[in-house]
């Protein structure tokens, strides 16, 4: 698999750091399974928050935290985590804790593109959902009120002569306008993890935009 796009490097450490919410890091850790460089970006990134909490001064154990912690090694131990079972009919490239969640039905959202949402455990603002589109679908040219970061899963897409296969990730804003077409060949499969709505442009957008809701 060659990567081509990462996440930026801000948003590598909004990832580090733990300041991403939920939505936002599946997207990121579905790009990191695939990808060994942001892995090890992100590796360092958290020995060097590491060492910085080290060196801060330690705090005094707060008020009964030394009886807190004597009872409970009395406490019997809790019992044996069972791994959660995975959607069978996930994509294969999907990371095995993603495949854990649990997914709703794929719905068609337009001609040849369907969605399957994916239900997070923690509600947030950030929506992660898998975005089906056949080959050699053109989308046609819309904008975002907030943001989409897409992690492609199986087959791939061109957007400003920029090609984005499997493992690529891609960071859209309110800045983007883009018009992407998947290529021919394979369907293209990829998570999506998005903020605000889509803005759809042109006169069929607008005619398309209220059967729309992704
Ligand atoms: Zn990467």
């Amino acid at each position: 698999m060659t990567i081509a796009h990462h996440p930026g490097e801000d948003l590598l450490a909004a990832y580090a750091a733990g300041t991403v919410d939920l939505g936002q890091r599946v997207a990121i850790a579905t790009h990191l399974a695939a990808c060994e460089s942001c892995r090890k970006w992100v590796r360092a990134m958290e020995q060097v928050g590491g060492a910085l909490i080290a060196d801060m001064a330690p705090s005094a154990l707060t008020e009964g935290a030394l009886a807190r912690t004597l009872a409970q090694i009395d406490e019997p131990p809790p019992p044996a985590r069972r791994a959660r079972p995975v959607c069978e009919d996930a994509p294969e490239n999907l990371p095995r804790f993603v495949k854990a969640y649990e997914f709703g039905r794929w719905r068609q959202v337009a001609p040849r593109i369907a969605m399957r949402p994916i239900r997070l455990p923690e509600p947030g603002p950030t929506r992660v959902f898998l975005l089906k589109a056949g080959a050699g679908t053109k989308l046609i040219e819309h904008a975002h009120t907030g943001f989409e970061m897409t992690c492609v899963l199986a087959g791939a897409f061109r957007r400003e002569g920029e090609r984005y296969g499997p493992g690529d990730f891609d960071f859209g804003d309110e800045e983007v306008n883009h018009e992407p077409h998947i290529e021919r060949g394979d369907d293209c499969v990829s998570l999506v993890a998005m903020q605000g709505e889509l803005r759809w442009q042109g006169l069929l957008g607008r005619l398309i935009q209220p059967f729309i809701r992704l």
